[in-house]
């Protein structure tokens, strides 16, 4: 079998930094090379600087000790991820600035500074340590976006707790089988929390989970929408009494750089979700560094990062990454169609948020409730707009930068997974000039490469597989209870290096764009074709707002094309031309054979849309596999009564 994937998609576009920005980005293009080649050769000065820039109990003795596909990073070193993400801070005379600006559904706001966040957390650590809980015990969280799934994850990350947060939409099972994976004493959770106006029953869900979670011994339950729910006494506790009789002093626990800081379970786009694990030390230097660079952070900055804390990105640059750089987040706790589509434009309007960050599929709901919408807004704020989670059709990436960026904030398309903890892959801003649909450069110490499977590079412009080619500060440390998995998964597939299990390119400026993941790639009469490629064509037509690529067994081709399209409002597709225009913009391999009219693409509850159910759809089968993590399961069932055109 042939591992390359063909480029099909032509996109010449590319976009200068604007002059303003780069004269005060924190990174040259210089400096980046210069760096980033010192990151290569000299890796131990260069994460001894980046490390430095943190407060350590005690240093460590050696960078990193590999023994592949096992990294101990900051070896020896003691260092704790609350401590560095608020008393730091505090101690330095910086107790004042803001860091939570929370806004909930509802309209209510709350702030908070870095002097009453680490007040809370202290008040949290005291709280956990009162019910028994010690470090290296594990603590699932099931909340809403409200400020005090942050404090948990600090005073978890305070007393050396491994927390594995579990997204509020989950069902019953879903939790159930994440507090019993993780093996967690207590879980913190609320009465219920609030999803487009309705009341999700929270406490309910947990007292179910209960059940058939032998390890779970205590509930802590936050009072966030005023539902009636059962506390079970011995059990479950309120989260305000328990705040109300803790102390306010709590010194944070010097822990081990390898200590376990959280376990979090992917959103499952593939198949069985896995318990990635990751540690302190590295993770820590990782995320300081990559948040610094990767969003150019300045001091007044209002980061909104729009990932619910239950999915990595909302881990890594909602609470530690901009916690670590003493920067102020923004949090909002809602639907982004609530009351209408409207809704971030009003919050970045009245907060002032400098920097978004959210995800394609928002990117195109909004692209699809029309412009009109964030056009009533003063977006003047905001000076630089990010992406991450699925690769980002060129044509929503240009309708994001010329209707949210105003022509004028650049974006960064951001390649990197649950298991990478931190960004991999992005085009610095004001660096580089970046190309619409293509992540572009390695952050300092990843080494990619397009390959193979057998391990071998691929020539400039041709597809394969992405890989990583050494290890990096925060990168996983292994599948939580199953580290055979994590061996065969990751390190087991390619020799000698981490796969990614996504497909990509690189062209001759070294920029890097993702084609999709392996598992969806086509294979049309041998030639093997990702899917954002095909699916960015559909886009680029008017009346298509959103795409979803499959294959289907074909006796003649091997595989045919078949496509899930969502119309744009007020427009209707004509199957005939959609697959002219698709044959015209990237060849006659890639038209579809059958074409689906939908009203919705399924999607895990991250957004992602789920292409291993369409395959069932678009064969005719019985819809099989794991639907836990699918957001809307009744998609599925009304493609299937939906005909092909
Ligand atoms: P599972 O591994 O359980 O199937 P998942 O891969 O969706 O779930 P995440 O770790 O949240 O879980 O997502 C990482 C994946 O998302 C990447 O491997 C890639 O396929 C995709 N992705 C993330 N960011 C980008 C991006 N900027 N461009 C292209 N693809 C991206
Ligand atoms: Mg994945």
């Amino acid at each position: 079998m042939s591992d390359k994937i063909d480029a099909v998609l032509h996109e010449e576009r590319s976009i200068a930094p604007p002059t303003d920005f780069a004269r005060s980005a924190r990174y040259s293009a210089e400096q980046y090379r210069e760096l980033y080649a010192q990151s290569l050769a000299d890796p131990d000065t260069f994460w001894s600087k980046a490390a430095d820039e943190l407060h350590w109990f005690r240093r460590w003795d050696q960078v990193l000790d590999w023994q592949e596909p096992h990294a101990r990073w900051f070896v020896n070193g003691q260092t704790n991820m609350a401590y560095n993400a608020l008393d730091r801070h505090v101690q330095a005379g910086r107790g004042d600035k803001r860091a939570i600006v929370w806004e909930g559904e509802d309209g209510e706001v709350r702030t908070y500074t870095y002097a009453e966040l680490l007040r809370e957390v202290q008040r949290a650590a005291n709280v956990l340590e009162s019910l028994g809980v010690k470090a290296g015990d594990r603590v699932t969280v099931y909340l809403p976006l409200i400020p005090e799934v942050v404090i948990s994850l600090l005073a978890c990350a305070r007393i050396g707790a491994t927390h594995s947060v579990v997204f509020a939409g989950f069902s019953v099972s879903a939790l159930a089988d994440r507090i019993e994976n993780a093996q967690s004493r207590l879980l913190i959770t609320a009465d219920a929390g609030y999803r487009r106006g309705a009341q999700v029953p929270l406490k309910a869900n947990a007292d179910r989970a209960a059940e058939s979670a032998p390890s779970l011994q205590q509930m802590l339950v936050v009072a966030r929408a005023g539902a009636a729910v059962e506390m079970e006494p011995g059990r479950d506790v309120w989260w305000h009494e328990a705040m109300a009789q803790a102390g306010t002093e709590h010194q944070a626990v010097p822990l081990d750089s390898e200590h376990p800081l959280f376990v979090l379970y992917t959103s499952g786009s593939t198949g069985k979700p896995k318990g990635i694990l990751h540690t302190t030390g590295g993770y820590m230097v990782s995320l300081h560094l990559t948040t610094g660079a990767v969003f150019d952070l300045k001091d007044d900055d209002l980061l909104w990062c729009t990932a619910d804390v239950g999915w990595v990105t909302g881990h890594s640059y909602t609470v530690y990454g901009p916690l670590l750089n003493g920067a102020t987040v923004m949090i909002y706790e809602g639907a982004p169609n609530q009351p209408d589509w409207g809704r971030y434009w009003d919050i970045i309007q009245r907060h002032k948020v400098s920097i978004l960050y959210t995800a394609p599929t928002a990117i195109r709901s909004f692209m699809r409730a029309g412009d009109e919408i964030p056009e009533r807004f003063d977006l003047s704020s905001l000076r630089l707009i990010g992406s991450v989670g699925e690769p980002i059709n060129p044509e929503a990436w240009m309708w994001y930068r010329r209707v949210i960026g105003g022509d004028r904030c650049p974006v960064i398309d951001t390649w990197w997974q649950t298991e990478t903890g931190s960004i991999m892959l992005t085009t610095l801003p004001g660096a580089f000039p970046s190309k619409p649909g293509t992540a572009g450069l390695p952050m300092f110490g990843v080494d990619p490469a397009i390959v193979t499977r057998d391990g071998e590079e691929v020539g400039p412009g041709e597809g394969g597989l992405l890989v990583l080619r050494r290890p990096w500060p925060s990168m996983l440390r292994t599948v939580y209870g199953d580290d055979d998995r994590y061996r065969k998964t990751y390190w087991g597939e390619i020799p000698h290096v981490y796969f990614a299990g996504d497909g990509a390119r690189r062209d001759s400026d070294g920029y890097i764009t993702v084609m999709g993941r392996v598992d969806d790639v086509l294979n049309v009469s041998g030639h093997r074709l990702g899917t954002m490629e095909i699916e960015s064509a559909l886009v680029s037509h008017p009346a298509v707002a959103e795409a979803a690529v499959v294959g289907r067994p074909d006796d003649v081709k091997g595989e045919c094309v078949v496509a899930f399209v969502l119309p744009q409002v007020g427009h209707t597709v004509d199957p005939a031309e959609l697959r002219q225009h698709v044959a015209r913009e990237i060849g006659a391999l890639a038209r579809p054979d059958a074409i689906y009219v939908a009203d919705a693409l399924p999607k895990t509850r991250s957004g992602k849309i789920m292409r291993r159910f369409l395959r069932q759809v678009a064969a005719g089968q019985q819809i099989t596999g794991d639907t836990s993590t699918l957001e809307d399961p009744s998609v599925l069932e009304r493609l299937q009564t939906t005909p092909a055109q």
